[in-house]
C-alpha cells in the first residue's frame, strides 16, 4: 500500500506551524487510540500513521528532509540517535498533558508498562527498556562497536509463548481487562481480578513460564556506535526489549549514551575546544607550534605575531564528524600567553633591557572590559 503524505495525514498545509501540528495530531491520537478502540485495526492503523507522520513533522530536522526528498529523505534517520518516536516521547507529557487516561498512549503503542495494547491472539506487547552506555570521549567522536550484555523477557520455547493450552476469554470483563464499577454517572473502570487485565484466561498454564508466555533470558550483543553520537544520545535498537507475545510487537532496547570527559579536549556539538600555552617571546614574535587532534596525530599551527593571550584560532574540520554524515564540526584552540614565574638573573637583565625599549608606562590607560 502506498504510504500517504505526512502532511495529508495529519491533515494540515505544508506551511503549518509547530503548534498546528502538535493539535492536529493530538486530535488524531486521541480519535484513533487503542484504548478507546479495541480491536479496531483501522483506528489502530490511523493512530499508528498519524504517530509516524508528528515524528517526523514535529523534528525540524527531519520535517526539512522530508520536504525535499519525501519518504527517501527519511533512510538517513533510521535508527539514528532519534529513533523512531523518540520525539512522541519527549513531546508526550506536553500534547498529551492533563488528558487524563491517555498517559499510557505512548506506552501502549511503546511496548513499556501501564496497560498495554493486545496482539492479534491477545498476547501482551513486549516492554521497551534503557540501557545506559558509558563511553570515553574518543569512542564516541569516531564511533565504536560495543558489546552489551542485558537480560530481556523472550517467547517461552516450551508453549511458544502462548502460555500453555486451554486458552479462552476472560469470562469476567469478556476480554476487555477491565470491568465497571460503581453506578449511575460515577462509573469507573478498574483492572479486571479474573485474569489480571489480559482479558483471557489459561486452563493448563506452561509449567516453564507459568502462563505468561515468556521467559528471562541473558543475551549479549555487539552493538555498532555511530561516530558522532554526545551526551544524551539515544540510539534505539529495534525489536531488542522484551518479546511481544500473542502476535503483539516486540520492544526496543534504547542505548542512552553518556561521554566521559577528556582531559584536554571539550566537546561543544560537533566542535572541539582546547587550550594551549605559549611563551612570551612565541607571542610576540609569533611561532610555529605543534598542536594535538582529536584525531590522535598532531598538527601544525602558525601563532600570528602579537597574538593576545585569549585569542580563539579556528583549525577548519578538525572537530567532531557529523553524527547525519557530511563534514566534520571545527576545532577551536585557545592561546594562553604564559609569563614565566621565574626569571634567571640573565632573563632578569633582559626583561629590563627589554622594558626600557618597549617604552613601558607607569600611568596605563584602561581598555574596554572583556571576558
Ligand atoms: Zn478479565
Ligand atoms: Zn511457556
Amino acid at each position: 500500500m502506498a504510504k500517504r503524505d505526512y502532511y495529508e495525514v495529519l491533515g494540515v498545509s505544508k506551511t503549518a506551524t509547530e503548534d498546528e501540528i502538535k493539535k492536529a495530531y493530538r486530535k488524531i491520537a486521541l480519535q484513533n487510540h487503542p484504548d478507546t478502540h479495541p480491536n479496531d485495526k483501522e483506528a489502530e492503523e490511523r493512530f499508528k500513521e498519524a504517530s509516524e507522520a508528528y515524528e517526523v513533522l514535529s523534528d525540524p530536522k527531519k520535517r526539512s528532509a522530508y520536504d525535499q526528498f519525501g519518504f527517501s529523505g527519511m533512510n538517513d534517520f533510521q535508527g539514528g540517535a532519534a529513533g523512531n518516536y523518540s520525539n512522541v516521547y519527549r513531546d508526550f507529557s506536553d500534547i498529551f498533558g492533563g488528558a487524563g487516561g491517555f498517559e499510557d498512549i505512548f506506552s501502549s503503542f511503546f511496548g513499556g508498562g501501564g496497560r498495554q495494547r493486545r496482539g492479534a491472539q491477545g498476547g501482551e506487547p513486549g516492554a521497551s527498556f534503557r540501557y545506559d552506555l558509558t563511553l570515553d570521549f574518543k569512542e564516541a567522536v569516531f564511533g565504536c562497536k560495543k558489546e552489551i550484555s542485558f537480560s530481556h523477557k523472550v517467547r517461552c520455547p516450551s508453549c511458544s509463548g502462548q502460555g500453555g493450552s486451554g486458552r479462552h476469554t476472560c469470562p469476567t470483563c469478556g476480554g476487555s481487562g477491565r470491568v465497571a464499577t460503581g453506578s449511575g454517572f460515577f462509573q469507573m473502570a478498574t483492572t479486571c481480578r479474573t485474569c489480571g487485565g489480559k482479558g483471557y484466561v489459561i486452563d493448563n498454564p506452561c509449567a516453564e513460564c507459568h502462563g505468561t508466555g515468556t521467559v528471562s533470558k541473558r543475551e549479549k550483543l555487539m552493538v555498532t556506535i555511530q561516530a558522532g553520537v554526545d551526551n544524551g544520545t539515544r540510539l534505539t535498537l529495534r525489536g531488542k526489549g522484551d518479546e511481544g507475545t500473542g502476535g503483539a510487537p516486540d520492544g526496543d532496547l534504547i542505548l542512552f549514551i553518556t561521554v566521559r570527559p577528556d582531559k584536554y579536549f571539550v566537546r561543544e556539538g560537533d566542535d572541539v575546544y582546547l587550550q594551549i600555552p605559549i611563551s612570551i617571546a612565541q607571542a610576540s614574535l609569533g611561532a610555529t607550534v605543534l598542536v594535538p587532534t582529536v584525531d590522535g596525530t598532531d598538527v601544525s599551527v602558525d601563532i600570528p605575531q602579537g597574538v593576545q593571550s585569549g585569542t580563539m584560532l579556528r583549525l577548519k574540520g578538525k572537530g567532531v564528524p557529523r553524527l547525519r554524515g557530511g563534514n566534520r564540526g571545527d576545532m577551536y584552540l585557545r592561546i594562553v600567553v604564559e609569563v614565566p614565574k621565574r626569571l634567571s638573573m640573565k632573563a632578569k637583565d633582559l626583561m629590563k633591557q627589554l622594558a626600557g625599549e618597549l617604552k613601558e608606562t607607569t600611568h596605563p590607560e584602561p581598555m574596554e572590559f572583556r571576558n
